[in-house]
């Protein structure tokens, strides 16, 4: 416009401008600190004071329950994982005037790009009815433990009781004060005697609580399941207490003072630590007050300030904030072990560090002049922190960023702990197991010396950091990350599994079962990027990197390699390692020990999936789909609120052979379980439900009808699979589903998977079971019935082709009495049946490790046996039968040499998807040019992946037209 050049000019003088005055909020934040934020945010001074919080930059904190007024504007910095979510966020706008400014932006990641396409789908979906967990043990030990709270204050008031330990003390410094020294007269002694006194009207009145709801009928309803009898046993349990042993819950006496002492032992630890600085500066003090000698006793001077900025923080702690931060009480998240981050901010104290400058400036005690050091607190939930809160990795919080450069090994020490090999077993005390085999798989490499690596539980973390690096410049948008070689192992002892069912067909060994505890262990075997290869180690039969963590043995600082000036950066400012040579190190160069390793656990209950092999652990796209299925199911089961039941695959080595075996376990986040797995299999039906009710919607979803689509957020796609999207499909987990749920009238009840009868003996490898599998599977030329029979004593199957008829037999061994000059052992022979005039087909499967040693050898008992006149002989390569049984619509398998066509997603409905891998009218062509003209015919044939061809000759071609 014509005054275009004053634009800005008048805007500034004319409107109302506003500085930005943003803070952060997150769940991170200490409370005190955050209602400080709300408090400021929400004042909305007229006229508008400087300094009043107008942006909030905030994690999903905001969401829920945090009253912060109303606002004018809510930009979300990506697509909410959920519909709530996205409900929850924009509706905290315009709620006065009804107008206000929604705003996402959309990341280059599949889930933001999914909806920036269908916005719709993410502003008008269905929103999920949040679940409640009745049962859930954990959920109703924090409720009874605030109940009795509440009686005994109650209780206490009527009496008018003054004396010392009839109420809360209000910070837990009070609290641990007689806690150390175990006085019962004073708090929480007097509490918890009080429960004991009166435990069976306190469970009691807890339990009434739950029937008066009943009569207010729509309540009532809302909930899902009535407390069980099991619920009620448990709680009696957790209230009575009694021994301590495997299957019991700590009772609440026993959760209480435990979780205090832990604390208070904390404090002990650091007490000590300061005694220490206190020893190291009277030491230092006495030498020559050289330069370097001072910055020691500065970085003292600083480290004990910090130590007694935490030891306050501690102590400051509101009780009753402290209880339901633990988890004691009820709180909005389901309790889970929690890792603390403590970052301590020094300053440079200037006195000391220009005093080589300032010559003859006076060397006396400088601390006046140092600014004290700033102490944060984090508390990360275990799940996120084995990474988050990694050394060497970078924690933003506060307008600060810290590297964790420290793990507290006081408490946590490390311990040697033994790994299996092939499972996911492990057990602490590695050095002393008698065992020659793993208890759990059997493998034999248990014993190995090479099997024991050490391991500490990640409970504390420090980061120390100069206060000038702490701050977060413009210098880079994108945060620093650490990447970690972390794994979930799966641990379950044999006595802890119940409720088995399994099909029992050899070619489609289904099966799930009930796991009372299930032990999660994660563990962070160090940075990906230290790889090197004498780091490689097998554990859960996956060979991988495992540098571990190269920490101080003495303050459990991170060691890295550094310039000489900063090589006090490796330790802790009182460590008595500090100036030593590098040794004594968990894991220093040279020595033979090796980096640390650091995990989390929680025991749980679960529902372990046993899948086929060959169509589901091969095919990482067969895995992921199932699980999202699986997943759906589920969320349909409960009405969307599964978020605390996750899916691990448990993929393991069986005994003595190299074939893998796949296991998907259902687990439940909530420590001790919530109940919702054990109701799932009380019978064999409630699982076939949940499939069923995952292939309704798999099968019935709106995208089925879009060629290009397969899959959508109504179906498989969700948040937490975000980043496995390309292994998602839609149809494919319909394929599988049908598979599966074809074969559930089979299902039978049985003492445990593990224990199921392999399907047969003779099956040695893993190449035997997939050319089987192939066999069974429905090709172009129709599909073959295998039928189990025994022939001479040993297992086979009668093999119904088409027209014809073969009697299979595995691993026969063929001489002088059939007609072959060279005695050998073809894997398969197929005897004709039907009274064709045929030969039998000599099979030969190679390129797997039985075989590998004797391939010259095979080659001339091959031809021995070829020469024979007697037998055709077919061999069959490694990829020839793995390519057969993988399938992948998207990128179909390509035969050597075979011309294949894309049917892509063509494949009628209730057909497997291992026909997709030829169109059906190749094989039309192939059957009419073998009619019309020999050698062409044999070109086509011979075009056709190996495989297929003996498929084909099975089927219906004698040895005399091949
Ligand atoms: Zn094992
Ligand atoms: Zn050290
Ligand atoms: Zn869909």
């Amino acid at each position: 416009g014509v005054d275009s050049q004053g634009y800005y000019r008048r805007l500034y003088l004319s409107a109302d401008i506003r500085r930005v005055v943003a803070k952060e909020h997150t769940s991170l934040l200490e409370r005190p600190v955050r209602e400080e934020v709300e408090r400021r945010f929400k004042a909305n001074h007229h006229p508008v004071r400087p300094g009043d919080v107008n942006v909030l930059s905030a994690t999903p904190t905001l969401e829920m329950g945090i009253d912060i007024g109303d606002l004018s504007a809510v930009l979300q910095c990506s697509v909410p994982p959920r519909q709530a979510s996205y409900i929850q966020r924009a509706g905290r706008a315009g709620r006065s005037t009804g107008n206000a400014l929604v705003m996402t932006m959309a990341n280059a990641i599949p889930h933001d790009l999914y909806f920036w396409h269908e916005p719709r789908t993410m502003i008008a979906g269905a929103v999920d009815a949040p679940g409640v967990f009745l049962n859930a043990s954990a959920v109703l030990e924090r409720q009874l433990t605030a109940y009795t709270l509440d009686c005994w204050v109650q209780d206490a008031l009527r009496a008018g009781a003054r004396a010392k330990g009839a109420s809360i003390p209000k910070t837990l410094g009070e609290v641990l004060k007689y806690v150390g020294k175990a006085d019962e007269t004073a708090f929480p002694y007097t509490w918890l005697k009080y429960v004991e006194a009166n435990q069976e009207a306190l469970l009691a009145g807890f339990l009434e609580l739950f029937r008066s709801e009943e009569s207010s009928g729509s309540f009532r309803n809302r909930l899902d399941a009535e407390l069980t009898p099991e619920s009620t046993q448990w709680l009696r349990s957790f209230i009575q207490g009694g021994e301590d042993r495997e299957g019991v819950a700590p009772s609440l006496a026993f959760r209480i003072l435990n979780r205090l002492n832990e604390v208070d032992k904390d404090r002990a630890e650091l007490k000590k630590r300061q005694e220490r600085i206190g020893k190291e500066t009277a030491k230092r003090q006495s030498e020559v007050q050289s330069d370097s000698v001072k910055e020691d006793l500065a970085r003292l001077r600083q480290e004990r300030r910090a130590i007694g900025a935490l030891l306050a923080r501690i102590d400051s702690k509101q009780t009753l904030n402290f209880m339901t931060d633990e988890g004691l009480l009820p709180n909005y998240a389901f309790p889970e072990e929690g890792v603390v981050l403590r970052s301590v901010i020094t300053r440079a104290d200037r006195s000391a560090s220009h005093s080589s400058q300032s010559s003859g400036a006076s060397s006396s005690e400088s601390s006046g002049h140092e600014v004290a050091p700033q102490t944060f607190e984090y508390e990360r939930a275990a799940s996120v922190a084995i990474r988050e809160l990694a050394p060497n990795n970078t924690f933003y919080a506060e307008g600060r960023r810290v590297v964790v450069n420290q793990v507290d090994i006081s408490q946590a020490k490390p311990e040697p702990w033994r790994f299996c090999r092939q499972c996911g077993h492990a057990e602490q005390g590695g050095t002393t197991a008698g065992l020659k085999q793993c208890p759990r798989c059997g493998d034999g490499m248990w014993a190995d010396s090479g099997r024991v690596r050490r391991m500490a539980r990640l409970t504390t973390v420090y980061a120390r950091t100069p206060d000038s690096e702490s701050r977060i410049g413009d210098d880079s948008d994108e945060r620093k990350r650490a990447f970690y070689v972390d794994k979930m192992l799966v641990d379950v002892a044999p006595e802890d599994v119940s409720d088995a069912y399994m099909v029992k067909s050899p070619g489609f060994p289904f099966g799930f079962e009930f796991l009372r505890k299930v032990t999660l262990r994660q563990v962070n075997f160090g940075e990906s990027g230290d790889a090197t290869q004498d780091a490689m180690m097998t554990i859960a039969g996956e060979e991988r990197p495992r540098p571990g963590f190269q920490l101080c043995e003495t303050c459990g600082t991170l060691q890295k390699t550094r310039n000489v000036e900063i090589a006090y950066l490796n330790h802790a400012p009182w460590c008595s390692a500090r100036h030593q040579a590098p040794s004594g190190l968990f894991g220093s160069p040279g020595s033979p020990e090796e980096g640390i390793f650091l995990y989390r656990e929680f025991a749980s209950e679960g529902i372990r999936f046993f899948l086929p092999e060959v169509a589901f652990s091969e095919v990482p796209k067969a895995m992921h789909s199932f699980m999202s299925a699986l997943e759906l199911g589920l969320m349909r089961r409960f009405h969307g609120a599964v978020g605390h039941l996750r899916i691990a695959a448990d993929v393991r080595m069986a005994s003595n052979t190299q074939s893998a075996q796949t296991y998907l376990v259902i687990y439940d986040t909530v420590p001790g379980g919530t109940g919702y797995l054990k109701e799932l299999m009380r019978d064999r039906t409630p699982v076939l439900e949940v499939l069923e009710e995952a292939l309704q919607v798999l099968r019935n979803c709106a995208c089925k009808d879009d060629e290009n689509e397969d899959g959508c957020y109504r179906c498989v796609y969700r948040y937490n699979n975000n980043h496995d999207r390309g292994l998602i499909s839609r149809r494919l987990a319909v394929q599988l589903l049908e598979e599966v749920l074809g074969h559930k009238d089979q299902l039978v009840k049985v003492h445990s998977l593990a224990a199921r009868q392999q399907d047969n003996p003779l099956l040695e490898s893993s190449l035997e079971k997939r050319f089987l599998e192939a066999l069974r599977r429905p090709w172009p030329g129709g599909q073959f019935q295998l039928k189990d029979a025994m022939f001479n004593g040993k297992h086979g199957y009668w093999v119904h082709a088409g027209k014809r008829r073969w009697r299979l037999e595995l691993q026969v061994m063929l001489d002088n009495s059939q007609g072959v000059a060279i005695p050998c052992k073809p894997d398969f022979v197929f005897w004709p049946d039907d009274g064709v005039d045929d030969l039998p087909i000599a099979v030969f499967t190679d390129g797997w490790q039985y075989h590998k040693d004797r391939v010259l050898d095979d080659l001339a008992k091959r031809q021995a046996i070829a020469h024979s006149g007697k037998f055709s002989v077919w061999t069959l390569t490694w990829s020839d039968v793995s390519a057969a049984v993988q399938y992948d619509q998207v990128n179909p398998i390509s035969g050597s040499g075979a011309n294949v066509a894309v049917a892509g997603n063509s494949a009628p409905r209730g057909h497997s998807p291992w026909q997709s891998l030829l169109s059906g009218n190749a094989v039309a062509a192939f059957e009419k040019l073998l009619q019309s003209n020999r050698i062409q015919a044999l070109n086509a044939f011979h075009q056709q992946p190996a495989f297929l061809q003996l498929h084909a000759r099975l089927a219906g071609h004698t040895h005399r037209q091949m």
